[in-house]
């Protein structure tokens, strides 16, 4: 068993909320297509770079077609897109990444902006695959997937690992399929 990679962790800590939610259904609407999401630019962001936006697709596109209802498109129209990925410099707390997802009163995912650092507090950056890790994560959570206890999953609370785990795609399918049993299991600690 090769070890996990001890560099670059990216500390994922997220805005969730602690109740038990409803797997995250295709956001937004009902409707069979894409779900958009809108990358902004982020050219005023200190420490940003071109391939950040790269990692950021990339990290959209492994989550992409494991569930027929999960398939992302980029739109350049921020009004068109009810996911919104922005770029922060860095976080004053030991967080790299955030999903704040709006839900409406059934716990439906109704829309997500998920931030992305650009270093970490100390000052370390989050660049290539590991912000590429870090925003897989997040977009698990967009999908209504909670922390996972196995340190080889993407939704581990620190990021460790750089791919989805086997774990993960098996969690969407479960939360795909299910409409709020058998949540994957989450890491209450939240933030
Ligand atoms: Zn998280």
């Amino acid at each position: 068993m090769r070890p996990l990679p001890r560099i670059g962790i990216a500390a994922a800590v997220c805005v969730l909320t602690s109740a038990a939610v409803r797997p995250a259904p295709v956001p937004i609407d009902a409707a069979p297509g894409p779900i958009f999401v809108w990358i902004a630019p982020g050219a005023g962001v200190a420490g940003w770079s071109a391939d950040d936006a790269v990692q950021a697709r990339r990290a959209l596109a492994a989550w992409s077609g494991i569930v027929p209802a999960v398939r992302f498109a980029l739109t350049d129209d921020s009004a068109d897109a009810p996911v919104h990925v922005v770029w922060v410099s860095r976080f004053a707390d030991a967080r790299t990444g955030e999903a704040r997802v709006a839900r409406d009163h059934g716990g439906v995912v109704t829309g997500a902006t998920i931030a992305l650092a650009m270093r970490h507090a100390d000052g370390r950056p989050v660049a290539g695959d590991a912000l590429r890790a870090l925003a897989m994560h997040e977009v698990g959570h967009l999908l209504g997937l909670q922390h996972s206890l196995n340190p080889r999953s993407i939704m581990a609370p620190v990021v460790r690992v750089r791919a989805l785990a086997p774990e993960d795609s098996a969690a969407l399918r479960r939360a795909f399929a299910t409409e709020g049993l058998d949540q994957p299991a989450g890491d209450p600690r939240s933030g």
